[in-house]
């Protein structure tokens, strides 16, 4: 059992949390019941070649790709920064949060891109077009494996501690938070956008100031504060040149704000992807019957006595409750951890 807490933890999560459906205490799940080890054991390699490794490695990969203009700026490295601009360049936008001013990014999000242009007053075709097709294929696996605001969380709530999982009905409250906050969001970009088209903008532009008239959410989006206000204030050089966080003003309460969001999820993994984030709501609504899905494989799965893949999803997600064939949930990252857990080999990557 001690080896089931010790694989369950480094996914984000651990065995003491509240289980959600009465039919399946945890006291009643048998001790045989581990989480799958890769290859440990059988082949070295497994400990490198399996789907987490890969994935955290793509997930560090697509950080730098997203803000690829950083290689050459910091690193030095054209050929690589070309690379990636060459990989991103046919698209509009992707699934993700990445603010459009980032002074090195290679790609924006739809998100992000969408409410700009909305704030402008042009409808995005191209960006929700893009964005369509990609959630239609393979749903929100972008916000799983490229976001780098979903990156950073992943990674932050790597340490072993015992996380936090809310009850399913707190949860599903506390998921509507972002379907508000992306109403209010969008809201005020029409309200500029078409105030700009009809030129009665000078008056509401004046009240809420450029900055928030262009995006109401950029203070509190950390993509925002992380790779647009904090390239652009002045970092100190040493002890002598500290108080210039005092001179940062804002910048620097919000950069507090996204040390707390980050720290959170230590104990809530991705909370702000579940509870929060703007984007990610709109995300789901198109990714929820998307061709690539998770399903399970009802020969293997042994629902009454295991728990296993609710327990390690970080967007803690009931899979139980979804039929065998279709976990059809609009929160579903396709991070893939409940496939690599599973004991029984029973999640499955459904293409239909
Ligand atoms: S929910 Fe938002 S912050 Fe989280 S991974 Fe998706 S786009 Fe990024
Ligand atoms: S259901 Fe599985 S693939 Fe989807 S978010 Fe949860 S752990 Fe990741």
């Amino acid at each position: 059992m001690a080896e089931d807490a010790e694989s369950i933890d480094e996914a984000g999560a651990d065995e003491e949390e509240s289980e959600p459906e009465e039919e399946t205490p945890e006291e009643e799940m048998p001790k045989e019941k581990k989480p799958r080890k890769f290859g440990v054991g059988k082949n070295p390699l497994g400990l490198i070649l399996n789907i987490r490794m890969f994935r955290r490695i793509f997930q560090i990969l697509a950080f730098i790709g997203v803000n690829g203009y950083i290689l050459l700026a910091w690193f030095h490295m054209p050929n690589v920064q070309a690379f990636w601009v060459s990989i991103w360049q046919n698209m509009p936008a992707l699934p993700i949060l990445a603010p459009l001013e980032a002074p090195f990014a290679v790609i924006a999000g739809s998100f992000d891109t969408m409410i700009r242009e909305f704030s402008t007053g042009i409808f995005p075709f191209f960006t929700l077009g893009a964005l369509l097709i990609i959630s239609i294929v393979v749903g929100r696996a972008a916000c799983g494996w490229i976001c780098p605001i979903g990156t950073i969380q992943d990674f932050v709530t790597l340490p072993k501690r015992t996380k936090i999982r809310p009850s399913a009905s707190t949860e599903n409250e506390l998921r509507k938070v972002k379907a508000y906050v992306f109403v209010i969001v969008a809201f005020f970009a029409v309200w500029v956008g078409f105030s700009r088209i009809t030129g009665t903008s000078d008056a509401l532009v004046s009240i809420l100031g450029e900055d928030l008239a262009h995006d109401v959410f950029a203070p509190l989006n950390p993509a925002y504060i992380l790779f647009v206000l904090l390239p652009m204030q002045e970092w100190p050089t040493g002890l002598g040149t500290l108080w210039y966080f005092q001179a940062w003003g804002w910048p620097f309460v919000q950069m507090v704000f996204v040390i707390i969001v980050f720290f959170i999820s230590v104990w809530m993994p991705r909370w702000f992807c579940r509870w929060l984030c703007p984007a990610g709501w709109f995300y789901s609504i198109f990714s929820r019957n998307a061709l690539i899905g998770i399903g399970r494989n009802p020969a293997r799965c042994t629902p009454d006595t295991c728990n296993v893949c609710e327990v390690v999803c970080p967007m803690n997600i009931r899979i139980r409750k979804f039929p065998y064939k279709h976990m059809y949930s609009p929160d579903c990252i396709l991070c893939l951890d409940c496939k690599s857990h599973c004991p029984n080999n029973a999640i499955v990557l459904r293409v239909s």
